[in-house]
């Protein structure tokens, strides 16, 4: 029987790339929740929108159409923003910078989380994110909250961007790691908590291979 599994944890602690192989493992489609931010995000500062009027933003979010589609050639998910392929560019630090800001306003967070439920609703569903154990899918089957040491995360992180050809220094990525948790956890919408009934799992000293193999067992139990 098919289930839904909420991964929520800190900023770099490798949620995306675990969920992503959980979901292949278990044949679930795999949803992730910060590229539906980042989308919002990248649109708000295309339209150059200020996002402390209420109003704009709303009129905004109507012409906000967020898809995922699979690449044909890397089978790799990618997000498209209004039909555009923002794959790539809602991982620059220009984004990175901005989204937990964004992330912070009510009326998005409304409109997001109804399209992920909605994209919930057939089951077989691995998630990532922040509050998609407690307020998503708060009766998700399996929940994990993910956590991992900030320099181990940021290390990794450097890595991540250098194989896509971006060199940023290691300061500021702990920097903007430590300042998104710091907003992220301190949000008066849906802050960042692990759900009472999910499983800590720390990867600061498991390799890739054995959190994602450590997750798929416990969600078949
Ligand atoms: O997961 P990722 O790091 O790409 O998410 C980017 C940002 O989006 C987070 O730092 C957080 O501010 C926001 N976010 C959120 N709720 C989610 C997923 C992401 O607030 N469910």
């Amino acid at each position: 029987q098919k289930i839904v599994i909420a991964i929520d944890g800190y900023s770099g602690c490798g949620k995306s790339s675990t969920a992503k192989s959980v979901a292949k493992q278990l044949g679930y489609t795999y949803i992730d929740s910060g590229a539906m931010y980042r989308a919002a995000t990248l649109h708000f500062l295309n339209k150059n929108v200020n996002i402390t009027h209420t109003e704009e933003v709303e009129k905004y979010l109507k012409s906000l159409h967020i898809t995922f589609q699979t690449n044909p050639v890397t089978h790799e998910q990618e997000t498209y923003l209004n039909g555009e392929n923002v794959e790539q560019e809602i991982r620059t630090m220009r984004v990175s910078d901005y989204v937990s800001e964004v992330s912070k306003l009510k009326i998005v967070r409304k409109e997001l989380v109804s399209q992920q439920q909605r994209m919930g609703v057939e089951k077989g569903v691995v998630m990532d994110g922040r509050d998609i154990g407690t307020v998503v899918f708060p009766d998700a089957e399996f929940k994990v909250f993910m956590t991992a040491d900030l320099n181990i995360r940021a290390a990794r992180r450097q890595k991540e961007l250098q194989e896509k050809g971006t060199d940023v220094p290691l300061e500021k990525i702990v920097q903007n790691l430590a300042e998104r948790d710091k907003i992220d956890s301190g949000r008066k919408e849906s802050p960042l908590i692990k759900a009472n009934d999910a499983v800590e799992v720390d990867t600061s000293h498991l390799k890739f291979d054995e959190q994602v193999n450590l997750i798929v067992e416990l969600a078949k139990k």
